[in-house]
């Protein structure tokens, strides 16, 4: 058992948090949100009236933030937990964020001879609470090594990527083909409803030919074909629009940074802003096959 610091109690972090609960920590908790935290102490953690409070005696310190801003307020400019930290404490930042901010943070954190990784996940609210997250590490050998048996509390497939920052750029490569993935799935499927085809028949079709992949396999976006997706529920739940526009932005920064041609990642990203921009951003991303059928 350890003691677990833990900051960012939202639709992510306060399941991660549990499962750490459920694992046997001992698990402090802030939220700038009095409710999270009151949710998280229902669910065995205890609270801590300040982030700087939470941190004390802590081994280990996860963060599950919005955006860099809060990351780097959190951990150097205002609450300043870099610094309040003991030198063992192992920091885990677990929210999508900027390579470079993430970057930044492995600096800032070695300078002060303290273990930091970026750990950003998949696997949406679902995964979180069920304790089957994806993680991709960015962060030392050494780091990875003592932070793997805390993020197994919380996930089933953990990846180290590379250094410091490389978690977050696996992320955004993923997000980005997802994006492309679900919207040219959604644009041939609607194609095959107008052309007269059973999108179940044609879904069929594709998942068995060298069309196939995870959208249609498991995510379909046409209502009515798979029971138990966002699409047979009116697109509620699972990984919202707003979200998918925020990873498609820092996708966008990766590519600027290295000049990589991102054609079809610029296209699924201005296809899912105008269908944000649509009033869309809060329903489930394969929403987008919306922006492409007439009758939905
Ligand atoms: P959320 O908005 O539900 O939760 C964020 C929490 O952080 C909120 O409870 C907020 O009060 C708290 N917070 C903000 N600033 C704070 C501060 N200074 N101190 C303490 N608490 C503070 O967001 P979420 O859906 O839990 O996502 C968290 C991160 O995980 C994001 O970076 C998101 O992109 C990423 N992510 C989300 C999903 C998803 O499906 N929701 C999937 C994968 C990754």
């Amino acid at each position: 058992m350890a003691k677990v610091a833990f900051v960012g109690l939202g639709n992510m972090g306060g399941p991660m948090a549990a499962n750490l609960v459920k694992a046997g920590h001992d698990v402090a908790v802030f939220d700038l949100s009095p409710a999270a935290v009151e949710h998280a102490v229902e669910d065995g953690a205890h609270s801590a009236s300040s982030a700087i409070e939470v941190v004390e005696g802590a081994e280990v310190l996860i963060t599950m933030l919005p955006a860099g801003m809060h990351v780097k307020s959190v951990l150097v400019t205002g609450d300043a937990l870099m610094d309040k930290v003991s030198k063992d404490c192992l920091l885990i930042d677990s929210s999508t964020i900027d390579s470079a901010t993430a970057k930044e943070m492995g600096q800032e954190a070695a300078d002060r001879g303290i273990r930091f990784i970026d750990a950003p996940v998949s696997g949406g609210v679902g995964g979180a609470v069920a304790g089957t997250l994806a993680f991709m590490v960015g962060g030392s050998d050494e780091a990875f090594t003592a932070a793997k048996p805390f993020l197994e509390c919380m996930g089933k497939n953990i990846f180290h990527a590379g250094d410091s920052g490389a978690g977050q750029v696996a992320k955004a490569c993923n997000n980005m083909l997802l994006s492309v993935l679900m919207a040219g799935t959604a644009e041939a499927l609607n194609m095959g409803v107008n052309n007269g085809l059973d999108p179940k028949v044609l879904s069929e079709i594709m998942s068995k030919s060298s069309g196939n992949n995870w959208s249609l396999q498991v995510y379909n976006p046409v209502p009515g074909v798979m029971e138990g997706v966002p699409a047979s529920n009116d697109y509620q739940g699972g990984f919202m629009v707003d979200l998918m526009c925020k990873d498609l932005g820092l996708a966008m920064e990766n590519s600027q940074q290295t000049r990589s041609p991102i054609p079809m990642g610029s296209a699924a990203r201005s296809l899912f802003n105008l269908h944000q921009s649509k009033g869309n951003g809060g329903l489930d991303f394969s929403s987008i096959y919306r922006l492409f059928n007439k009758k939905e």
